[in-house]
């Protein structure tokens, strides 16, 4: 298999400023100054691992070319887009509840850029340059909506990617799985009433945004079925993650038979991450991903196209991250991550009745999703 591979330099230099952890730095409040969790280091530490694991020689480097105004307006309303233009060129401002997604002087071009990584390793894989790719990029995108960017999120690089891919590509049907912590409703929305694009979030229940991502939000009107939620007690680890993909995921992925599947890849359900409360490994990262490999190759010929998300544990997510590649790419390299066992023997790592109870709700779903044969018609 050929994989596809977008990383720039610049994606570091969106620049969130002095926090700690979610809020802003305010000395006279008592919050000292200090990181923001959606620091620069986290994903150019993955990069750094890709590339001294030796798997970046292994990997289709692709350039990505900002994205133009035509392809963000598909997706998000032009206030917004025009506001987070201005603020972002006269030095920056702050999206979200108190201010915690902070954006500095030029992040909206980082934005676009970012939003043009997923859009070229999507086009790659469309145009058979390479088998499936992956868009290490930077601000993440899930959770912005058509109105307002949220949840560390400016511009959502997947939908932007996929409204691109329904209109201007030969692209009839999409299938989205977004495996980060929080609830990926920012592309849930978008596509909410749209059959064409199934949306699966398989989340930490109500941890961000709030009260977001039940199962009971299952698309609207024509979409009708389309947006399916997993939404795992806090502390699911690998069982829970492995039986929700064996039994929901791929099941709903076969349903819906998409032309590509596209990944919103978030590696903070991982056992050490400060925003999430999961127990997922790098072996789990590693087969969740081989699944999406055997599926498309399945459903799609091989069409998968995975954007990274959140991820917040600068220490384990270059590890989750490069398992994933190491499926993508069907390269293993000699990298063990020592973190494996740490997380791998916390107790209650095996499937639980309350989580499994979960996931027999989300299964009865998968009925709901369209047949393409139906959808023909
Ligand atoms: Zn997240």
């Amino acid at each position: 298999m050929t994989t596809g591979y977008v990383w720039q330099s610049i994606y570091g230099w969106h620049d969130t400023g002095s926090a700690a952890g979610l809020f802003g730095a305010a000395p006279l409040s008592g919050i000292q100054p200090g990181q923001h969790f959606e620091h620069p280091d986290t994903k150019r530490r993955v990069h750094e691992l890709v590339e001294s694991s030796g798997l970046l020689a292994d990997l289709v480097r692709l350039d990505p070319v900002p994205v133009g105004p035509e392809q963000v307006l598909r997706v998000h309303d032009e206030s917004y887009v025009e506001w987070l233009s201005a603020a972002s060129t006269s030095g920056g401002g702050a999206l979200g509840g108190q201010g915690s997604s902070p954006f500095g002087r030029d992040s909206f071009e980082i934005a676009l850029l970012a939003a043009g990584g997923t859009m070229a390793a999507a086009l790659a894989v469309l145009r058979g340059v390479v088998d499936n790719a992956y868009a290490l990029v930077r601000p993440p995108g899930h959770h912005a909506t058509r109105t307002h960017g949220m949840g560390f999120c400016l511009l959502n690089n997947l939908a932007i990617t996929a409204a691109e891919l329904l209109q201007a590509e030969e692209v009839d049907r999409i299938a989205v799985v977004d495996f980060d912590v929080h609830h990926g409703n920012g592309t849930q929305a978008i596509f909410y009433d749209d059959p064409r694009v199934l949306t699966i979030s398989v989340h930490q229940d109500n941890n961000y945004p709030a009260n977001s991502g039940n199962l009971a939000e299952n698309g609207e009107g024509e979409g009708k079925g389309t947006a399916l939620n997993i939404p795992l007690p806090p502390g699911s680890g690998n069982g829970a993650y492995q039986a929700a993909f064996s039994r929901v995921v791929l099941a709903a992925l076969e349903q819906h038979e998409p032309d590509i599947i596209m990944v919103a890849a978030g590696y903070d359900a991982g056992g050490g991450d400060p925003l999430g409360r999961q127990m997922v490994s790098s072996s789990t990262y590693r087969w969740m991903a081989r699944m999406l490999v055997d599926a498309a190759w399945e459903l799609c010929d091989g069409r998968l196209v995975v954007s990274h998300e959140g991820g917040y544990d600068p220490n384990t997510v270059p590890f989750h991250t490069l398992a994933v590649l190491e499926s993508l790419s069907g390269v293993r390299t000699d990298v063990v991550d020592p973190y494996e066992q740490v997380h791998a023997r916390m107790g209650g790592q095996d499937l639980q009745p309350h989580q499994e109870a979960v996931i027999d709700q989300a299964a009865k779903l998968v009925a709901n999703i369209p047949p393409r044969k139906n959808w023909n018609l």
